[in-house]
Order: C-alpha cells, then sequence, then structure tokens
C-alpha cells in the first residue's frame, strides 16, 4: 500500500470497527471514521486522529452525500471496511415463528447496506491502483461450520435472519472478487470470532475475544502487500466457507 492509503471503515464509532479504525490509524493510514449517529463519530474520531463522516449504510442519500464527501476530500479511497452489522431482534427472527420485518431489518444493514456502500465507493476505489475492500463477515456464516456437530455454532439456537445475513455477505464477497479481479481490488471477507462487544453481549456466548482481537484480520488484509482476494479469514487462518 501507499504511504498515504486513504480508509473509510463503516460503523465505527464503537466496537470492532472502532478497533478497526485504530489499528489503521496505527498502520499510518489516513483515516475516515464513519458512523451514523452525527454525534458521536466526531468524538471517537477526535480520540484517534481519524476525521468523522457522517454515513448510515442504509439511508441511499446518506451513502451518496459521504461518496461525495471523500471525493471531494481525497479524490478517491484505497481501503472500504464495511463494517457495520446489526444482530437485530432474535425472537424474531427464530424458524417457525418469523417476523420477515425483523429479517429485512437485518439485511437492509447487513446485506444490501454493503451492497450499497460498495457501489458508491467503488468509482473511488477504482481510482486506488491497489484498493481492498474488507467484508466483516461472521463465522455463524459459514455453511461448513453451522453443519459441523463438532462446531460450536452447530449447537447454537437457530436464526432465519443473522447468520443467513452473513453467509449472503460471503457469497457477496466472492461475487465482487471475481467482478474486480482484473481492476487491482481485492475484496475479502473475515470472521472476528466471539467479541466482547455490545453487539454480542447478551447473545449467550462465550466472550473470549476483544475487539482488538476481532480487528485484526480486517487490518491485515487491508494493509498487508499482495493481498489475496475472494478470501474468507479469521486471525487464525482461512474460514472455510
Ligand atoms: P457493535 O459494537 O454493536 O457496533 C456496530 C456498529 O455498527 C456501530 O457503530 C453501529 O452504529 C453501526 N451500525 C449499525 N447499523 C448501522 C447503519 N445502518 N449505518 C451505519 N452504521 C451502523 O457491534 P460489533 O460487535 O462491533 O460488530 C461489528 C461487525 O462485526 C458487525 O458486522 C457484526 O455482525 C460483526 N461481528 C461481530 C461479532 C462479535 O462477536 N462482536 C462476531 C461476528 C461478527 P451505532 O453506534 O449508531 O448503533
Amino acid at each position: 500500500m501507499r504511504e498515504t492509503s486513504i480508509a473509510l471503515v463503516t460503523g465505527a464509532n464503537r466496537g470492532i470497527g472502532y478497533a478497526i479504525a485504530e489499528g489503521l490509524v496505527k498502520h499510518g493510514l489516513t483515516v475516515v471514521l464513519a458512523a451514523r449517529d452525527p454525534s458521536a463519530g466526531p468524538a471517537a474520531a477526535a480520540r484517534l486522529g481519524a476525521r468523522p463522516l457522517v454515513l448510515d449504510v442504509t439511508d441511499p442519500a446518506s451513502v451518496r452525500a459521504a461518496a461525495a464527501q471523500v471525493d471531494d476530500w481525497y479524490g478517491r479511497l484505497d481501503v472500504l471496511v464495511n463494517n457495520a452489522g446489526i444482530a437485530g431482534r432474535r425472537d424474531a427472527q427464530t424458524p417457525g415463528a418469523v417476523d420477515l420485518d425483523a429479517v429485512r431489518e437485518v439485511f437492509e444493514t447487513n446485506l444490501f447496506g454493503v451492497i450499497q456502500v460498495t457501489e458508491a465507493f467503488l468509482p473511488l476505489l477504482r481510482r486506488s491502483g491497489d484498493a481492498r475492500i474488507v467484508n466483516v463477515s461472521s463465522g455463524t456464516g459459514s455453511l461448513a461450520w453451522m453443519t459441523d456437530e463438532q462446531h460450536r455454532f452447530a449447537v447454537r439456537r437457530t436464526s432465519a435472519g443473522y447468520p443467513v445475513s452473513k453467509s449472503a455477505l460471503n457469497m457477496l464477497t466472492v461475487q465482487y472478487a471475481k467482478a474486480l479481479a482484473g481492476e487491482r481490488i481485492k475484496v475479502n471477507a473475515i470472521a472476528p470470532g466471539a467479541c466482547d462487544t455490545d453487539f454480542a453481549r447478551g447473545l449467550g456466548l462465550r466472550l473470549e475475544r476483544t475487539a482488538e482481537q476481532g480487528a485484526a484480520a480486517a487490518i491485515e488484509l487491508a494493509t498487508m502487500a499482495d493481498a489475496p482476494t475472494g478470501h474468507f479469514r479469521d486471525d487464525a487462518g482461512t474460514v472455510p466457507w
């Protein structure tokens, strides 16, 4: 990556997104800390030496305005981290008792939001010459892990929403990686593991990891020389799709 690489992280005012932004600042990147809450972004950005930007991934006008602002500031983007994500109303996602609105809400952020943001920033990424897109997925989106009875995700409560949105995000990662393969834009997904964030508290998981540990694979894929494309990783290596 060039020294003055420009990175944007969505949902970066707290949790894993904040830790990714912090890691990218430490690597010397110029970081745009995107947050939907106009009052939360500036304080978080000031703590890191990042630049705040309002961006709600589900709002087309907000996404368009954010891309125009980054174009105005820098004229390009080198790293896009699609981190913003929600768990949604868990009880409303149980197969057999699904409230479709709850599932739609999860997909609006975790899948359609990623498509919307990626499409809006693609013209700026195309001007990079060595661009990276990192999608923050989840091990719960791994069909291989979910169908392995020995794996701890396989014994979790079932859901027609969140893990399905992350499996779809994984396929989206593969599709963009293939589509952009000839354009020096690398597209990968990461699984942060069960990290102690607002999102994960209350999910009944053993949260053995910090947000910083969850951020590590995203930071590596965003900054490493000769990054792969179309991979799904955690910080131990490849995650099976
Ligand atoms: P978190 O602490 O709840 O943070 C989520 C972030 O996403 C917040 O900044 C939130 O903004 C933002 N966000 C939500 N909806 C948004 C929208 N429409 N537009 C822009 N930003 C939005 O959660 P986290 O644990 O850091 O999760 C980050 C990512 O990691 C998610 O994609 C999640 O699925 C994934 N993940 C987490 C874990 C885990 O164990 N924590 C495990 C696997 C995957 P507000 O502050 O305004 O709500």
